[in-house]
C-alpha cells in the first residue's frame, strides 16, 4: 500500500476504532442497565443483613453512603449512555462516572467494618461476601471500560486495606494479602473479559460497515441497471421494461431528441468535448422534464450515442410543442455556455410524436423518429411533429 492509500485509509481507521470503542462502551452501559434488579438484589441484601445486626450509627452511615453512591453511579452511567447514543460530546461525562465508580468501590468497602459487637458470625460473613459478589460482578460488567473498572477496584483496595490495617483486633493482618489476591484476580479475569467485549464490538461495527458497503453496492448496481453511467439518465433498457400499451393516461407525448452533426463535434474538438456536451445537453433534458413533475412522472432516456427520447405524461399536443421548441432552445445555448471550447456549436433535431392509447411504444417510437429524420431534412435544429 502506498503512502498515499494509508494516509487516506488513517481517518477511516480512527473513526473506526471510536466506533468499536463507542460500541464496547454502549454495550456494557447497556449490561449495567439490565443487570438493574440484580444491584437493587445486592444493595437490599446489605440493606436487610445490616437491619439484622446490632444498631450502629457508623454501619448505618456507611449504609446511608453505599445507597447515596448507587444512586449516584446510575445517574452518571445513564447520562454518559445517552451522551454516546446521540454522538454529543461526553464533556466531563466520563470523569464523572468514574468518579462515581471510585466512590462505589470505597462505599462497597466501607461496608466491611467491623459488625458490631454482638452481631452473629452469619450476619458479619453475609455481608462481607455480598460485598465481593458485587465488587466482582461490577467489575465484570464493566470489563471494556478500564478507568472506572480500575478506579472501582483501586479505591475498594484502598479503603479496605486501610479497615484491616485500622482494626488490627478484629481482622487477622493477613487478610490484605487476601484482598490484594482478590482484587487483582477480579482485575485479571475482568479485563479479559474486557477483550471479549472488545471484540464483539468490533465485529458488530464490521458487520455494519459491511452492510452499508454492500447497500452502497446494490444500489451502484441498480443505478447500473437502469441508468446511462455518463449522464445518469435512464438507460434503453429501461424504456422496454414494464411498459404495457394500456398503463398510460391520456396526453402522452414522445420527443425523439438527436444532436446535430455530433460526429464533427468529437472530430474537431475531441472526444472529451462531446462528452461534456451529452452531459450539458442531458441537465437540459432533465430541468425541461423537471418543470412539468407535476403531471406525472416525465421520464427522460439517454437511447444511445447523441439520441434521446422523453416521454412527455399528462401533456398536450400544443405543450408537447411548447416544451420540445424550450428544448431546442436549452440545447441550443449548450455550445456558449461550455467556454473552454471557442466557437462550439450545438443543436438539435426534435420529433414529437403523440403516444395514442393502446398503441405500442415502438410504433409510436417509429413515429417519433421519422418525424426527426424529417427535422434532420429540412435543414436541422428544428422541432417536426409526426402526422
Ligand atoms: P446527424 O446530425 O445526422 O445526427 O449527424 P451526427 O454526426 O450527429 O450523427 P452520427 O450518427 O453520424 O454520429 C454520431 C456520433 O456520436 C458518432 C459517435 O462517435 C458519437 N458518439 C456516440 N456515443 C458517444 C459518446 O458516448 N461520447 C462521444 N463523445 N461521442 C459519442
Ligand atoms: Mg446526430
Ligand atoms: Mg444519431
Amino acid at each position: 500500500m502506498s503512502t498515499a492509500e494509508l494516509r487516506e485509509n488513517e481517518p477511516d481507521t480512527a473513526r473506526d476504532a471510536l466506533e468499536v470503542r463507542r460500541e464496547a462502551v454502549l454495550d456494557m452501559l447497556a449490561r449495567e442497565r439490565h443487570a438493574l434488579t440484580a444491584s437493587l438484589l445486592g444493595v437490599t441484601m446489605l440493606l436487610v443483613t445490616v437491619a439484622t445486626m446490632p444498631p450502629s450509627i457508623l454501619l448505618s452511615l456507611f449504609m446511608l453512603a453505599r445507597i447515596a453512591s448507587f444512586v449516584f453511579t446510575r445517574w452518571a452511567a445513564t447520562r454518559l449512555e445517552k451522551l454516546i447514543e446521540q454522538r454529543k460530546p461526553l464533556g466531563h461525562a466520563e470523569h464523572v462516572l468514574f468518579a462515581a465508580m471510585v466512590t462505589t468501590g470505597a462505599t462497597l468497602a466501607l461496608m466491611l467494618w467491623p459488625a458490631p459487637l454482638g452481631a452473629t458470625v452469619a450476619s458479619a460473613v453475609t455481608l462481607q461476601v455480598v460485598v465481593l459478589v458485587v465488587v466482582t460482578l461490577i467489575s465484570v460488567t464493566l470489563a471494556a471500560f478500564p478507568a472506572p473498572r480500575d478506579g472501582m477496584l483501586g479505591s475498594f483496595w484502598l479503603v479496605a486495606t486501610g479497615i484491616i490495617l485500622a482494626h488490627p483486633e478484629r481482622y487477622d493482618q493477613l487478610f490484605i494479602f487476601v484482598a490484594t489476591a482478590f482484587v487483582l484476580g477480579v482485575r485479571v479475569y475482568a479485563a479479559n473479559a474486557g477483550r471479549h467485549i472488545e471484540a464483539a464490538a468490533r465485529t458488530t461495527v464490521e458487520n455494519r460497515k459491511l452492510t452499508e458497503e454492500l447497500e452502497e453496492a446494490l444500489a451502484h448496481a441498480e443505478f447500473l441497471n437502469w441508468r446511462d453511467p455518463l449522464t445518469g439518465l435512464f438507460n434503453r433498457r429501461r424504456l422496454f421494461e414494464e411498459r404495457s400499451p394500456e398503463s398510460h393516461a391520456a396526453n402522452r407525448h414522445l420527443l425523439t431528441i438527436d444532436l446535430d452533426r455530433f460526429k464533427a463535434i468529437n472530430d474537431r474538438f475531441g472526444h472529451a468535448a462531446g462528452d461534456h456536451v451529452l452531459i450539458a445537453a442531458s441537465d437540459a433534458i432533465r430541468s425541461a422534464t423537471a418543470q412539468l413533475a407535476d403531471r406525472g412522472e416525465q421520464e427522460a432516456f439517454r437511447l444511445g450515442g447523441e439520441e434521446f427520447l422523453v416521454i412527455l405524461e399528462g401533456v398536450d399536443a400544443d405543450e408537447a410543442n411548447e416544451v420540445a421548441e424550450r428544448l431546442r432552445c436549452a440545447i441550443a445555448a449548450v455550445g456558449p455556455s461550455l467556454t473552454a471550447y471557442a466557437r462550439l456549436q450545438v443543436t438539435a433535431s426534435i420529433g414529437i410524436a403523440e403516444w395514442r392509447r393502446g398503441e405500442n411504444l415502438d410504433d409510436a417510437l417509429l413515429r417519433s423518429d421519422i418525424a426527426c429524420y424529417e427535422a434532420k431534412d429540412k435543414g436541422r435544429n428544428r422541432v417536426r411533429r409526426a402526422a
